[in-house]
């Protein structure tokens, strides 16, 4: 919740650049969401833990809950779908894990509301961000980009996108594989052709090592993309590998800043 009211701090501040927000889903909701497609698949689940994550934040910013009921009604359905067909395909927890970004961004929009922003939570696969079927790991199709593009300029106030999540020709929801949603927003921002995507996160940028592992690590004051682009091959965890590629082919800087 602290760090959503920071986030509309910022978005504000930025209102005259005409921002537009892509957000992941709450730490750790990605997670639990998979431990539920696995416990339906055994028979029995229970929404209690990934309610309570919701509503924790929900109240803390002072919201209604009645914002995520719809979304919690269809995937309690979804679960009960998984234990009585016993199959969890990578195309249904798919479906499953996108409940995530679904249900953050309408909790963020929400509160930007509230905080006086005009802003509005939307799918990306509502505003076009249609991708291949290789569920799990889908990539955009090169006709979302327009779509998208024109899709965005149309919104008015601050469109509060899903980011991970997108929809193959069939109607099926999409993932872009995990931490997906840095990817989202530098396909989106390639999209709008954005003066600049700013990836906010918990840590302080791109290190030259990953911390844990290496004492003396420090942060990056600029980068070439190809040297980010090595880091996130070789497994560095701030960037999704495939992030900088939108970014690089209509040479937008990307910025990475700690919220
Ligand atoms: N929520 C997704 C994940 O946990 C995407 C993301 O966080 O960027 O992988
Ligand atoms: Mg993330």
């Amino acid at each position: 919740a602290e760090r959503i009211r920071t986030v509309a701090d910022l978005v504000r501040a930025a209102l005259p650049r005409k921002p537009v927000v892509v957000a992941s889903a709450h730490k750790g909701v990605t997670d639990m969401l998979i431990d539920l497609g696995h416990q339906a698949l055994k028979g029995a689940f229970s929404l209690e833990p990934l309610r309570e994550r919701h509503l924790e934040i929900i109240r803390e910013l002072g919201l209604s809950p009645a914002i995520m009921e719809n979304l919690l009604d269809e995937l309690s359905s979804l679960l009960q779908g998984i234990t009585m067909v016993k199959e969890l395909t990578p195309r249904t927890k798919d479906y499953v894990c996108s409940f995530g970004e679904r249900l953050s961004v309408r909790t963020i929009a929400a509160y930007f509301v509230q905080a006086g922003i005009d802003a509005k939570a939307i799918d990306a696969y509502d505003l076009g961000l249609i991708t291949d079927s290789n569920f799990g790991n889908a990539q955009p199709l090169a006709e979302a980009d327009q779509i998208m593009h024109w899709n965005i300029r149309r919104m008015t106030g601050v469109p509060v996108i899903t980011g991970y999540n997108g929809k193959d020709k069939n109607g099926d929801i999409t993932t872009l594989g995990r931490n997906g949603s840095d990817y989202s927003g530098t396909i989106i921002g390639a999209a709008i052709d954005a003066e600049e995507v700013q990836i906010w996160t918990d840590v302080d940028g791109v290190m030259t090592a990953d911390p844990a592992v290496v004492p003396g690590a420090v942060p990056l004051a600029t980068m070439a993309f190809s040297e980010a682009g090595e880091l996130a091959y070789y497994g560095g965890r701030v960037l999704h590998p495939a992030t900088l590629i939108p970014a690089i082919k209509k040479d937008i800087p990307v910025r990475v800043l700690n919220t």
